[in-house]
């Protein structure tokens, strides 16, 4: 055995930033609820409001169960310092609205989750902020869609609902040289299959609600970078501008979520392999997109930069939307349902429920149909989801 090796993701994903005897032996940490936190002088309260020391003040901002889960997530995803907040939107439009300023150019990919699109397409430019919308996937439209007038790439990846794959080297490469910073929505992938940061991004967001969560049961979010963005996004967009904190007992089903995160996404890789392979050879399917498949454009970039392919996929059955509506009614096992990353396997229709914020230009220019059908696998037993998906497809 090799000695002085630091410990695995698993073990730090358990343990990381949590020491037991200090909490009396307790082996599950405790659940901080106090909203406000007292000071011994006045003196005190007063550095700390102007942002020194390390004294808690009010839960909007830190809280002692929030700090635990933020000190876990910048040790998994390698970055210096991490952010909660109570949503995966409410992380997202804090790092925008405190980091991009009137006049500023945002770089998005084309496909977004449907609410993150709606921000970019409707939100951002309401305030005088220039967004351009490039096809990252596309190492061409890369270099000519980056300029010096960028302030901000953004991109997920696999991105929801397609599973595109952005190579996160090569376009941070690219936004570096050009003087601007490289965001990465991680929630499709989790840390456990992939780190970004450790890519050459400089930040990662996450919906917490999806694999990290991991029980269909908690709304969260969380930013993860250099400690200047994340202190600037904690101090201007979580205190002022949203306002968007995680209330403690989120934060703990989170953390609770964080010790079965690599067994969960293992089991879930697995599982959806299985069904990509499946649907690919059935008759009635037209087309499977899944990163693990040879058959997906970014297959090779995927094997590359993630150790697994995750538990979403999409597909498009060969009669259509029709077809695909009759397909998802008829599942037994699978429920029809939005979100990700939990026990269940889920079954939605982006057109008209995740993405439904799409205007038909931007489906188009998306390159998103209405036939697209996209499902996260869950833990169930493989043949059970096989069996379930054969007989909805009869
Ligand atoms: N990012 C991605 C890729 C998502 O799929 C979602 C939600 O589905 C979000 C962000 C938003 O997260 P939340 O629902 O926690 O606000």
């Amino acid at each position: 055995m090799r000695r002085n090796r630091s410990p695995g993701f698993n073990t730090r994903a358990i343990h990381f930033g949590y020491d037991a005897s200090e909490e009396q032996g307790a082996v599950t940490p405790p659940v901080h609820f106090s909203s406000t936190f007292a000071f011994e002088n006045v003196e005190e309260a007063a550095l700390a409001a102007v942002g020194q020391g390390e004294a808690f003040i009010y839960g909007r901002t830190r809280n002692p169960t929030q700090e635990l889960l933020e000190s876990r997530l910048a040790d998994l995803e390698g970055g210096d310092a991490a952010m909660a907040a109570g949503s995966g939107m409410a992380a997202i439009s804090s790092l925008f609205w405190s980091l991009l300023n009137q006049g500023d150019e945002l770089v998005a990919h084309t496909t977004l989750y449907g609410n993150t699109h709606a921000l970019v397409a409707e939100g951002l430019p309401r305030f005088g902020v220039t967004v351009k919308r490039v096809d990252l996937a596309d190492p061409a439209a890369v270099e000519a869609g980056i300029t010096e007038k960028t302030r901000l790439v953004f991109f997920e990846t696999p991105a929801n609902p397609d599973l595109a794959i952005v190579d996160v080297r090569a376009v941070s490469e690219v936004a570096k040289a050009q003087g601007a910073l490289t965001v990465v929505d991680n929630t499709f992938a989790s840390p456990a299959l992939q780190r970004p940061i450790e890519c050459g991004a400089d930040a990662v967001v996450h919906s917490m609600t999806k694999f990290l969560g991991g029980h269909s049961d908690v709304i969260a979010g969380a930013l993860i970078g250099p400690e200047e963005v994340v202190t600037q996004t904690r101090r201007h967009g979580l205190r002022y501008l949203t306002g968007g904190a995680l209330a403690p007992l989120s934060a703990f089903l989170v953390l609770r979520g964080l010790k079965t995160l690599g067994v969960r996404v293992e089991r879930q890789s697995r599982n959806a392999m299985a069904l990509a392979r499946f649907l690919e050879g059935h008759p009635k399917v037209a087309r499977v997109l899944y990163p693990g498949l040879e058959s997906h454009p970014g297959h090779a970039v995927a094997k590359a930069q993630m150790s697994d392919f995750g538990g979403l996929l999409a597909f498009e059955l060969k009669g259509g939307a029709d077809a695909g509506r009759h397909f998802m009614n008829a599942l037994k096992l699978a429920s029809r349902a939005v979100s990700l990353g939990g026990c269940e396997t889920l079954v939605q229709h982006p057109t008209s429920m995740t993405h439904a914020t799409y205007s038909a230009e931007d489906l188009a220019r998306a390159g998103l149909t209405h036939g697209l059908i996209r499902a996260s696998i869950g833990l169930e037993d493989e043949e059970d989801i096989l069996e379930d998906f054969e007989a909805a497809l009869g």
